[in-house]
């Protein structure tokens, strides 16, 4: 096939200034570059372009294609001074080019002209989850797979919406619309964005049926969520580029984590230190003995002083909650409980008879006594 004229490819005049034929080119570079567009046939198309743009954004380059044609770059040409066949773009920074035409106006409505639509590749929204974790799974950290539902690009029309896509009629592409708005100080020109395209600029002759035209489609997906040692009610954790599917193909936004610990029935976390009560029969406050005590991952064997009340507190340092952020520990507290028992055979209740016989009494209750007879 023969190739076309590179005026005709970027589809300006011969006399066309410099800033005519860079417009152009931003122009067809966003309309087919291959991470914008996949339809078939965009690839060449783009690459078309460049190679036009390389010739005709230079100077001399430009000059010897007026000149001699294509034959300026062909290795046999007669004109061929330079002899290059493929344009190397490896010094060529596409994402200034892409900037710049992302950050032309933004769209909307504005007084006065701006001179481009701009579609801005915008991030997917964040998301927000809120999970159910056990006491346990908190103090010592897991992994729980969740399913979480969120928004994926559509794989049937790549996230465009639809199919067919051509310039839309009704803003020639510009994505706005030019109105007039009369006030008391005169009329305004308007620039409103255009209804039918969104601002997109193009429409398409089929809505994408999967997708409904947004593009995005709901998505189940399993994954496995870190909790980390030491995390509590409230606490949140990010999942980067796990949140929606961005409208326009950009990145996804990021899943946010937020994390409600359960109660435990035996342990109480203040801080980072963990609280647990521990019931002991009155005859081992009384006399002392040796328990076993659980803690979070492992089990110490307590010595009881005789004479032990309820509420006394023995701690051992270090067997808390490992601080989420830092790498140290909480205390672990074991609160003794005297359990008086609600039930005994006559036989015990005998000899408790004949302790009360005996006198029992200690100085916390003398104090009391004295306060009681106080006039
Ligand atoms: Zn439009
Ligand atoms: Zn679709």
């Amino acid at each position: 096939m023969a190739k076309r004229d590179y005026y005709e490819v970027l589809g300006v005049d011969k006399n066309a200034s410099e800033k005519d034929i860079k417009m152009a080119f931003r122009r067809l570079a966003k309309k087919y570059h291959p991470d914008v567009n996949k339809e078939p046939g965009a690839e060449e198309k783009f690459k078309e372009a460049q190679e036009a743009y390389a010739v005709l954004s230079d100077e001399g380059r430009r000059k010897q294609y007026d000149q001699f044609g294509h034959a300026a770059f062909d290795n046999n040409g007669a004109g061929g001074a330079e002899g290059f066949s493929g344009f190397d773009f490896s010094g060529f920074d596409f994402s200034d080019i892409f900037d710049n035409i992302f950050d032309f106006g933004m769209g909307g409505s504005s007084f006065g002209f701006s001179s481009s639509r701009g579609r801005r590749k915008s991030k997917g929204r964040d998301s927000l989850l809120q999970m159910d974790v056990t006491f346990m799974e908190a103090a010592l950290g897991s992994v729980k797979e969740i399913e979480i539902t969120t928004t994926d690009t559509c794989g049937d029309c790549d996230g465009k919406g639809g199919f067919g896509e051509h310039t839309c009629e009704d803003c020639h592409g510009s994505g706005t619309v030019t109105g007039q708005q009369s006030t008391l100080f005169g009329s305004f020109l308007t620039k409103t964005t255009c209804k039918s395209c969104n601002g997109e600029g193009v429409t398409y002759d089929r809505i994408c049926s999967k997708c409904r035209g947004t593009g995005r489609v709901k998505k189940v997906k399993d994954v496995d969520v870190k909790v980390p040692e030491g995390i509590a009610t409230g606490n949140r954790i990010r999942l980067s580029k796990m949140g929606e599917a961005s409208p326009n193909g950009g990145e996804n936004g990021d899943l946010y984590i937020e994390f409600n610990v359960k109660d435990h029935e035996f342990y109480e976390r203040v801080g980072n230190d963990v609280y647990m009560e521990l019931p002991i029969t009155i005859t081992d406050a009384i006399l002392g003995t040796k328990k076993d005590v659980k803690l979070l991952n492992s089990v110490v064997t307590l010595t009881i002083p005789a004479g032990t009340n309820s509420g006394d507190k023995l701690r051992i340092k270090g067997k808390g909650i490992k601080d989420v952020n830092y790498n140290s520990y909480g205390d672990f507290y074991v609160i003794m409980s005297v359990v008086t028992p609600k039930k005994i055979s006559r036989e015990q209740k005998k000899l408790i008879e004949k302790l009360r016989d005996t006198d029992l009494s200690d100085k916390k209750i003398d104090k009391y006594e004295k306060f009681l007879r106080q006039k």
